[in-house]
């Protein structure tokens, strides 16, 4: 229990996990609430984290990543999650970025971006519009071809990360399918407006994204050819899923640590808040939530890890319990804590803000009850 790397589950990886989550530790430390409060993450944290290899730590080793399993990297995901909220979103923005490549790219694309995104390059990622949100399929952003170019029009609305990458892979129809093609932000009609005062994850860098015009070699079509939508945009959230999951374990386990704080140098009625047996029915339910969240995830991430088929449908599970959990367990939190929380630039105001977006994210919670109740209907349970 607790947040010890466990050595069996990383496959003998824990030793650079632990030395990857004391080196996070000391670059985050204690300026997760001011950043939220500014709104900004520093640009040479980014720097340092990305040369580090660490915001996009699942990269292969041939490709100059850190080649970490999905449970290596999970353990690492929730320590970022457990320090801060809004890195943890621009590593889950990282990752799904590397993701996508990895999984769409051909064997060139696979070689021209992995290495630089290993190196501390930045990249966002943009399924969501106006009207497509839950309903992908109303996607409109187009990816057109014009001989060895391809022109991109549309406009992406909550991407996260977008405001410190230095790419963005933009989903979008393409000849009779789908696609998604790797854009430069600097690239000529390529335009970023920041999301305003955002609820939660206040530094992740969100910003919308207009695309107009925007001419590319053919050769930022990941994988060339029109694919089918839901296999294209799934590809990419099954990451998302899994790396929002493990962020909310560590909500979870900075509930814990603040909440358990609390609860034993506080007094009231003569005695600390621990001894009474109502508190600690609280402390309890969070203890079981941060176990339950990181039990899932890890089945989630071994289904990765051996390649099984059950990786998409435990991903939806994974991400649908745990951001269940880290949203009521750092309500919990708040309850505890009660006014001493109950201020911006609390570790436990912003876990309170920055869970309940976790339920919104990556397929919300209805939608990956949608998912799981189709699962549910397809297996033989006789
Ligand atoms: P809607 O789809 O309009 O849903 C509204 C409500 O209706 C929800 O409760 C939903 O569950 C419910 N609903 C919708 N359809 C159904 C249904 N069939 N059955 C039952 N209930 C339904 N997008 C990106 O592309 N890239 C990013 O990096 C990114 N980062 C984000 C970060 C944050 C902090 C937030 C808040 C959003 C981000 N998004 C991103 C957008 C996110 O993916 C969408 O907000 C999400 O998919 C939900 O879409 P929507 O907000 O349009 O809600």
């Amino acid at each position: 229990m607790g947040t010890a790397v466990n050595d069996r589950m990383l496959d003998g990886r824990a030793a650079v996990v632990t030395e990857l989550i004391g080196s996070v530790a000391g670059l985050i430390g204690d300026q997760a609430d001011g950043w939220d409060l500014a709104g900004e993450l520093p640009r040479e944290l980014l720097s340092k984290l990305g040369a580090q290899g660490v915001l996009c730590a699942q990269v292969p080793v041939q490709y100059g990543g850190l080649g970490l399993s999905s449970a290596a990297n999970g353990e690492l995901t929730a320590h970022m999650g457990s320090l801060c909220g809004s890195v943890r979103s621009v590593m889950t923005s990282q990752g799904m970025g590397a993701w996508a490549i990895q999984r769409l790219g051909s064997a060139e694309q696979r070689a021209s971006f992995l290495p630089r995104l290993a190196e501390g390059a930045l990249i966002a990622v943009g399924f969501s519009e106006t009207n497509a949100g839950s309903d992908l399929s109303g996607m409109a952003t187009r990816i057109r071809g014009d001989g060895d170019e391809v022109l991109v029009d549309g406009r992406k609305v909550w991407t996260t990360a977008a405001r410190y990458a230095d790419l963005l892979v933009i989903f979008g129809r393409y000849r009779d399918g789908a696609t998604a093609v790797v854009v430069p932000a600097d690239a000529p009609g390529v335009t970023l407006t920041r999301v305003a005062n955002p609820s939660g994850c206040r530094a992740a860098g969100h910003a919308d994204v207009v695309l107009d015009g925007v001419r590319l070699p053919a050769a930022n079509v990941l994988g060339g050819a029109g694919l089918s939508l839901p296999l294209v945009v799934t590809a990419a959230l099954t990451y998302g899923r899994m790396s929002v999951a493990w962020g909310c374990v560590g909500i979870l386990r900075a509930c814990l640590r603040a909440a358990t704080e609390h609860v034993v140098t506080r007094t009231q009625f003569g005695k600390r808040l621990a001894e009474h047996q109502l508190v600690s029915q609280h402390v309890a339910e969070l203890l079981v939530g941060e176990q339950t969240a990181t039990r899932v995830c890890e089945h989630a991430s071994s289904c990765w890890d051996s390649g099984s088929t059950q990786v998409m449908v435990n991903a939806v599970l994974a991400k649908y319990v745990s951001s269940r959990e880290a949203a009521k367990g750092s309500a919990r939190a708040v309850q505890l804590l009660a006014s001493a929380a109950a201020h911006d630039g609390h570790v436990i105001a912003r876990a309170y803000r920055d869970a309940k977006l976790m339920e919104i994210i990556e397929g919300t919670t209805e939608i990956c009850q949608l998912i799981l109740a189709q699962h549910a209907r397809e297996q033989a349970w006789r």
